[in-house]
């Protein structure tokens, strides 16, 4: 059954202003936004208005204890111009499992994924059409309750934004590997995407930032021995022709690209694993020859490969980019099936699609 969205249209479109082939990242914003709000117990007002401030009252809980939750995600044009979102599903779901160690209220995955629709359709001219170009999606959910006791929030507000963003051509990273600083813990909120996980992973960032790095190699907090992962990505390494990442072990965030990267691999006959990955083994493989592709995976990036990685002040190098088969292969077929140029045999593109027509008032 589909929902009722209610629409306020812009009343000029900013579209205009804005000059596609040079998109700085995160600072550009399409002319309409999706917000639903939660109130004795159940969504309500879902609506789509135009982009802008809001109020918020200075007690609102989100703003002292931190409940709060968002995904990432993009709608991409195919090369014959039509409006592709990636495994939308997908983002729905991880958002309440999200909402769910957050301790905040269930948002409907039908809704979440009609409100994309909705949204996306709107401001579907706000979507580049360059290759590897992209919109952006936000979608988030905060605590918006009025009282400063340490308790979940009983109302809540989820807004959707976009904004387009440029292809994103990341050189390869240098990553530090952690050996002080921990993301997250099993038992520990790393499974969630929640504001605070980021918060606490600006200083360590930061630090390696000034010694040259691009990213910290985040490891287990309890050995630093087990590898999680690199920044904001999930980490892949191939070695000895195997390709091995981390498995899932609740301080994880369980990428969306991660999983799509797995599955193509595994289609097409690649040995993979997921399993406890030590950096003792990667280095020893490094040492032997045998790591051929060391590469971090996200929906921002898709594939960002690894140059070298620095562990305990000793820097192991990486082949050149050029020699890498399997990042490539991988980044090439999800960029592929964004731009509808490979065929999608597992139902992941989906075509964007208004329930509501679009009305101006
Ligand atoms: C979002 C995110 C990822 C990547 O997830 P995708 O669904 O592939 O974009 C990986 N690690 C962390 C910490 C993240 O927040």
């Amino acid at each position: 059954m589909a929902y009722k969205i209610e629409i306020t249209k812009a009343e000029r479109s900013r579209v205009n202003d804005v000059d596609f082939d040079n998109i700085p990242f995160g600072r550009t914003f399409s002319d309409h936004m999706f917000v639903a709000d939660y109130q004795n117990g159940s969504w309500t007002n879902p609506r789509i208005v135009p982009f802008g401030y809001f109020q918020m009252h200075p007690s609102s809980l989100v703003l002292h204890y931190g409940q709060a939750i968002f995904e990432g995600m993009k709608a991409s044009k195919s090369i014959d111009g039509k409006p592709l979102f990636f495994r939308p599903e997908m983002h729905a779901k991880r958002f309440n499992t999200s909402a769910q160690r957050m301790c905040m209220p269930d948002f409907p995955e039908d809704l979440f994924v009609q409100a994309l629709h909705e949204l996306v359709a709107i401001d579907q001219e706000w979507i580049p059409a360059k290759e590897g170009s992209a919109l952006y999606i936000r979608p988030y959910m905060f605590a918006n309750g009025e009282f400063i006791g340490v308790q979940p929030s009983d109302t809540y507000q989820m807004i959707i934004f976009t904004g387009p963003v440029g292809p994103y051509y990341p050189k390869p990273v240098r990553l530090l590997v952690a050996d002080e600083f921990v993301r997250a813990v099993p038992g520990g909120v790393g499974e969630a995407k929640t504001a605070g996980n980021y918060a606490a992973s600006l200083l360590p960032a930061k630090l390696a930032k000034e010694q040259g790095f691009d990213q910290v190699l985040w490891m287990d907090a309890f050995e630093f021995k087990y590898i999680q992962e690199a920044g904001t990505m999930n980490i892949f390494f191939v070695i000895d022709g195997t390709v091995v990442t981390p498995a899932t072990d609740g301080a994880i965030l369980k990428g969306i690209t991660r999983d799509t990267i797995l599955r193509i691999l595994r289609n097409k006959g690649y040995k993979v694993e997921e399993r406890p990955l030590t950096i003792d083994e990667v280095i020893t493989a490094q040492g032997e020859g045998k790591l051929s592709e060391v590469f971090g995976t996200g929906t921002a990036a898709v594939v960002a490969h690894v140059a070298d990685f620095t562990h305990k002040g000793v820097t192991y190098g990486l082949p050149p980019v050029a020699e890498r088969e399997i990042g490539e292969l991988v980044k090439n077929e999800i960029n592929g099936l964004r731009a509808g140029t490979i065929e999608d045999e597992n139902g992941w593109v989906v075509p964007v699609e208004a329930l509501t027509p679009v009305h101006s008032r």
